[in-house]
This record gives C-alpha cells, structure tokens and sequence, in this order.
C-alpha cells in the first residue's frame, strides 16, 4: 500500500488547536497500521490572508487539487469582518470547494451512548442514533441563475432561482445510493415535488438512478417538510437522507444537533473519482473557528478526529481502522472524559483539548494488535 498524501489546512481560531490532535491521531495511525500518510499544512482563511493578502493562494489550491484528501480547521473571526466580500476568510474555503467540485456534503448524526442524555430529544429517541444526510454541495438556489436584487416600480425584488440539472442530481443521488450499500441499504429522498418542478425532475431522476443501479437498496421520497418533522419525531428509521443544497442546508443542521454539541459534528464533502478510484475530498469539522475561546485549550477536537475517521472510511478505504478510532473515541466519552462545551449544567471538571487528544490516543493504544 502506498502513503496517502494529506493536506493540512488548520485556518483560523480554534482551528490550528483541533488539527494538532488529528496530526497526532494520524502519526498513531502510520506508525501502528499498515497505513502511511505524508503530511503538509498550509495557510487558508484568515491566516493566508494575512501573510498573502488572500484567503487561499494559487499554490495552496494546486496542493488542494493533487492531495488524496484535504484537512481543514476553520476559517473567520472577527478581525476580518471589515475585509472586502471576496477577501473574506469564508472566500478560501468556497473555493476549495468549488475548484475541487465537492458536489456531495456528507454530514452524519451519531449519537454516542455516553451523550444521549446531552440531546434536546428524550433518550431513548436519540440512543443509538447513526444516520447520515448527503447535501448536494454546488447546485441549486444557491448558485441558480437570475438572482439578485432590483427594482420592479416602487419596490424593490430579491431573486433567486432553484435550478438543476439531471446529471447534478444523478451524481449525488449515486454517492447516496454507494453509502446506504456500506450501511443499512435505505436511501430517503427528500425534495418538495408537489411545489416545485425540481422536485418532480429530482424524484425522477433518483427513482431511475434506483432502478437502474441499485436494485439491493431500499429507496423512500419523502417531501422536505414532512422530513423535517420525521426527524424530530423518529430518526432511527432513517439510514441514508439526500438532498438538495437548501432543503440539506437545514436538514442536516436539525439532524447534527439531536446529537448535541457542535464539538462533535464531523463532515466530509467528495467530489468525482480520482485517478485511483477514491473520491476528491475535503474533511473539515462542522463548527467554525470559535473566536470566543481560541487559543485557551478548551476547544473539542473531536469533531475533527471524526472527521478523519470519515476519511479513514471513503478516502483510505479502510472502515475497520474507521470503527477502531470511533469505538476509542466512544471509549473516552464512556469514562467520562468531558472538554468544556459537553459539560452543561452537571459542574463537574473539563479536560483541555490536548488532555482530550492524549485519551483517545491512549484509547487506540489499548486497542492495538501490533
Ligand atoms: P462557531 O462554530 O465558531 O462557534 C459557535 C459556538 O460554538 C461558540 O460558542 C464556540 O465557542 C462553540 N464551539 C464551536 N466549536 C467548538 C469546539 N470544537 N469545541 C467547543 N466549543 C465549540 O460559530 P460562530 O461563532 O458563528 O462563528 C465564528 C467564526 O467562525 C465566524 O468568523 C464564522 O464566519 C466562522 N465559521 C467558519 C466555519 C468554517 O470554517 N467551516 C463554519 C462556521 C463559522
């Protein structure tokens, strides 16, 4: 097996903190598996900017685009909130996703045991929970075409348009289809058919994807609201949730947060097949750069290390060492390991990021064969 090349891009705030934990994470994993990873890190965010006078610069994206998988932190903070729109922190990550073409967001919502009571939602509608929603990442109303804002008589108008195409919705209904076959084999599609023409040409498009290619997966519609309300109400009877980019955007929001804290939310967002078959992809965590506690140690790098054990799984297609580092980090959490954010109301001592770091680390030792 060869060495996966990694790019690292810890960005801004608390990002370059929960990036050292996953490097630590990653060592672990070259020097006690068969798997080999070379490392580099670069600027993204506001930490390019302020060295390039940009929020990602040319060579960073030429790295971006050649790395087997990309590792971001977060980007943004306060001090670049006066910064024209296109240099704005936010601006290096979009195009990284969009000059990779990172057409499907994969947000998953997992509830560990030990943080089932942590849920808004009773236990026992949380316990267990593993579902995974697939965003379409580069189409729909956010990118449609006219928008803006002008002028009708005396008012004015905002415009956006909802547009896509069926091979952009063949793509990410395929990442769904191939996910739900290393999973619980059930794909539920939520559009909004009975308003909107793109949903009826969604729905088409996924029930002939379905029959055509993935006879062996059970595929549902459902329309978007009701969707919405079935999360809250039972979401163990979803597996695999797709999407389009709006109706994504919220969904896996309300999905990620029956399962408590943003501390613990990984993501992954894949574009098409690379030369060796694994997708293009970046693996970043689901918060932001946290300016409110960055640089004190209290920031949860969980969501990052999971964010790995998602690379582990669709980039290195190893799935067992995926569970091992899950099942480690499930291990921490049961013996009561808490950093700061999944304290709540119960006043007993946080851990700091690197003390959380050094537990799973430690957790992964126990779970060695070699
Ligand atoms: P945020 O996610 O940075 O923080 C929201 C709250 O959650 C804060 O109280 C923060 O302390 C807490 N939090 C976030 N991550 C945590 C972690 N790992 N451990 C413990 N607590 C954690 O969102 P925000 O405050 O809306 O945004 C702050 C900055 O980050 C802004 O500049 C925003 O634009 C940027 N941002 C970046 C991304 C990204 O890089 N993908 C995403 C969202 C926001």
């Amino acid at each position: 097996m060869g060495k996966y090349s990694l790019l690292f891009l810890p960005g801004d705030g608390i990002g370059p903190e929960v990036m050292a934990e996953v490097r630590r994470i990653v060592d672990w994993f070259s020097s006690r598996t068969e798997l080999a990873f070379d490392v580099s890190e670069d600027l993204v965010g506001g930490a390019c900017y302020r060295v390039h006078g940009v929020p990602l610069h040319d060579d960073t994206m030429a790295k971006a685009r050649a790395a087997d998988a990309v590792f971001l932190g977060a980007v943004g903070g306060p001090e670049y909130d006066g910064l024209d729109f296109s240099l704005k922190p936010e601006r290096g990550l979009l195009r990284l996703r969009k000059e990779m073409d990172l057409f499907s967001n994969l947000r998953p919502a997992q509830c560990f045991d030990a943080l089932a009571d942590f849920s808004s939602l009773k236990k026992n509608v949380v316990s267990g929970l593993d579902i995974m929603i697939v965003r379409e990442l580069t189409g729909g109303v956010y990118f449609g075409e006219p928008r803006g804002i002008h002028r009708e008589g005396n008012e004015r108008v905002g415009i956006n348009t909802q547009r896509y195409t069926e091979s952009e919705i063949a793509r990410v209904a395929r990442t769904a289809f191939d996910l739900a076959r290393r999973r619980g084999k059930k794909v539920c599609s939520m559009e909004k058919a009975n308003v909107m023409e793109s949903g009826i040409l969604w729905r088409d498009v996924v029930t002939e994807i379905h029959a055509d290619e993935y006879h062996d997966v059970e595929l549902s519609h459902m329309y978007a609201d009701a969707g919405a309300m079935q999360l809250t109400r039972w979401p163990k009877q979803f597996d695999v949730i797709v999407t389009d980019n709006l109706f994504g955007d919220l969904l896996s929001d309300l999905a990620a947060m029956l399962t408590g804290s943003i501390g613990m939310l990984p993501s992954a967002s894949l574009g098409a097949p690379m030369e060796n078959g694994a997708p293009r992809a970046m693996y970043e965590p689901v918060h932001g750069a946290a300016p409110d506690i960055a640089g004190e140690g209290k920031a949860n790098p969980i969501a990052c290390i999971l964010s790995f054990a998602m690379a582990l799984r669709y980039s290195f297609d190893a799935g067992g060492e995926a569970n091992r580092l899950e099942a480690a980090i499930a291990d921490v959490l049961s013996e009561g390991l808490r950093t700061a954010d999944l304290i709540g109301e119960t006043g007993s001592k946080p851990v700091s990021t690197s003390d959380m770091g050094n537990a799973i680390l430690a957790a992964l030792d126990r779970t060695s064969t070699r």
